[in-house]
């Protein structure tokens, strides 16, 4: 299945393809215990203009949601009822935000420092690498969700060793670590490449990530799946660097063909009838709210009641764009 996505790049809602999805792809968004959605858009390298933090904030205040920032530098907003998820990606969307794909097994955020363009330490541009990054592989389907990190200097502000793809810049170029990750088994990234320079780097990356992709088994990230690899990391080198399984080309074109395939889903979505259709919480009253739905206050935004305090009637039954008692 993350081949077959990986490989053809279709909208994860088409024909066939959305009764394949989980919850959360199924309708775009990440469920949560309430059975409401967060949404999360795509904050690229972790930068953002003033303008698009006030458009996030507006799109939060005027829908009653709650607004928390998230490990992966971006902005998540808990609490959209299902139908609301196409008005409030519609704002978003003409805003000029996109997916973040936050509910998909696919590039998920590339975390950086300010690097040298603010700080007196960095060597290189990390943010501008960053968003590099994660404008070229936004999107990319894959075994299991990819996080990176780019660091301006070994200080290593951006983590980037605890991710599945972690570039540190030196005065040489950039260094590239692969396989790290947090979770339930923490891995450290190991060293891949020193010295790279943009061109190199991207190629590299491009490499690993759609061998990884073509080679590994579902919901395997990236350290087990190097682990596993017969010949580990040197063998993982070749087939990168020095092309030992002649298939370097290949795996190039598909990046390519996955880059210029690109669309944001929920951009897509919007523009499409038959796909809004599936963003009712009633099929038969696709207006009304459910009103199982239950908040209260807490610092100032709404979370989902306790059981407690439902019945002592301390909540606002309806959802979340109810304004919030204090
Ligand atoms: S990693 Fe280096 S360049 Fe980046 S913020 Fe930290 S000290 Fe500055």
């Amino acid at each position: 299945m993350c081949i077959s996505a990986s490989l053809y790049s279709e909208h994860v809602l088409d024909g066939e393809l959305a009764t394949m999805q989980d919850t959360n792809d199924h309708v775009m968004a990440n469920i949560q215990r309430d059975g409401t959605y967060s949404v999360v858009p795509r904050i690229a390298g972790g930068e953002i203009t003033p303008e698009g933090l006030v458009v996030i904030g507006e799109v939060a205040r005027d829908f009653g949601l709650y607004t928390k920032i998230t490990g992966g530098q971006r902005i998540d907003m808990f609490g959209a009822r299902l139908e609301q998820l196409p008005d409030i990606w519609r704002r978003l969307v003409d805003a000029g935000f996109e997916s973040g794909q936050a509910y998909g097994k696919s590039l998920r955020t590339v975390k950086s420092c300010v690097g040298q363009t603010w700080c007196r330490y960095g060597v290189q541009d990390s943010v501008g690498m960053a968003v590099q990054l994660e404008l070229r592989y936004r999107g990319l389907r894959s075994p299991h969700k990819l996080k990176f990190g780019v660091s301006g200097c070994a200080r290593e502000c951006a983590e980037a060793r605890g991710k599945d793809i972690g570039v540190i810049a030196t005065e040489a170029g950039w260094n590239l670590y692969v396989g790290g990750n947090g979770g339930f088994t923490p891995r450290h990234a190991v060293l891949f490449a020193e010295g790279l320079d943009d061109d190199g780097l991207l190629r590299a990356i491009d490499r690993f990530l759609m061998f990884y992709i073509r080679t590994a088994d579902r919901l395997q990230r990236t350290a087990p799946w190097m682990q596993d690899y017969e010949g580990g990391l040197e063998a993982l080198k070749g087939v990168v660097f020095d092309d030992t399984l002649g298939i370097a080309e290949d795996l190039d074109r598909a990046m390519a063909a996955h880059i210029d395939n690109y669309e944001d889903e929920w951009a897509a979505t919007l523009a499409d009838p038959e796909k809004l259709k599936r963003f009712q919480s009633f099929v038969n009253a696709p207006d009304t709210a459910d009103p199982t739905l239950a908040y209260v206050s807490e610092r100032g935004q709404p979370r989902p009641a306790t059981a407690e305090e439902r019945t002592s009637g301390a909540v606002f039954i309806g959802g979340t764009t109810l304004a919030v008692r204090s």
